[in-house]
């Protein structure tokens, strides 16, 4: 608590007593640390790439090396690079997101259709991972009344997680069913799965589980909450349900067209 006090007194200045006012400042607190911490945790994300390009390029700048080096080196800083152009991309996304300044165009999307593009952008990562995918949609099924662009961003986003975070041959089933009011597509893993005491955290920004396999995985730790902004944004709601080692349930809803 935050404590003012004055003294209380009347006309002819004979003192009454205090008044004090106890103001709750938790809330302002906490937002004040949440500020914070989101800022310390971007200064570190974008401290270990630079730093990475830095030594890398100087070494270039400094030393005469073999092209067979200069190749491996100039690729350790074209990964790094593009590592500062996802996690800033995130950062301006999560930016519009706050000031409302995302232009949505709402309309009629096809479910069916959306769900597999999103799959053909991520065929390439699940042959490699020899990953068996199954879709459960009914020929019936509504559309969904969406921004397209955010749409595809939280499918892309949930569906590439169940991706990078299945093992290899693991199973992904996506279903969705629909009802007069909303769309809702279930995406579910057996991949390694998330600690339980992490579940509560996990829709905040730059929370990772392992932040070292996240980082592998080219994550920036922002998917999670910027599908959360979209989706709750366009009055929807995201739920996901876990268990380590066996696997992940993300359960998505949308309204119907
Ligand atoms: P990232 O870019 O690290 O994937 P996200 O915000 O998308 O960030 O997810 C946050 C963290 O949640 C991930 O680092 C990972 O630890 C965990 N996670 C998300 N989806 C899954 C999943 N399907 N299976 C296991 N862990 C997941």
């Amino acid at each position: 608590y935050k404590v003012k006090y004055a003294p209380y007194k009347r006309e002819d200045n004979a003192n009454l007593g205090l008044i004090v006012v106890l103001q709750d400042i938790t809330n302002e607190h906490k937002l004040d640390m949440m500020r914070k911490e989101f800022v310390a945790n971007v200064s570190h994300e974008l401290k270990t790439p630079i730093t990475t390009i830095k030594s890398y390029s100087e070494t270039l700048l400094e030393s005469s090396l073999e092209e067979e080096e200069v190749n491996h080196f100039i690729s350790i800083i074209n990964r790094e690079n593009n590592r500062m152009e996802r996690i800033v991309a995130d950062l301006l996304q999560l930016s519009n997101i706050d000031y409302g300044n995302s232009n949505w165009h709402i309309e009629e999307i096809d479910t069916y259709s959306a769900i597999g593009e999103t799959l053909e952008s991520l065929s390439l990562l699940i042959d490699e991972k020899n990953l068996s995918i199954k879709l459960d949609i009914p020929m019936d099924i509504k559309d969904i009344f969406a921004d397209k662009h955010a749409l595809n961003q939280i499918l892309m986003n949930i569906i590439s997680n169940a991706v990078k975070y299945s093992n290899a041959d693991g199973k992904i089933n996506i279903s969705a069913t629909s009802n007069h009011f909303n769309v809702n597509i279930k995406v579910q893993d057996n991949g390694i799965g998330i600690p339980e005491e992490d579940l509560n955290r996990i829709f905040e920004r730059f929370y990772r589980v392992e932040k070292s396999r996240s980082r592998s995985m080219g994550g920036t730790g922002l998917g999670l909450s910027i599908a959360k902004e979209l989706i709750d944004a366009m009055g929807g709601d995201i739920k996901i349900q876990s268990q380590l080692k066996e696997g992940t349930t993300v359960t998505l809803t949308f309204k119907a067209a």
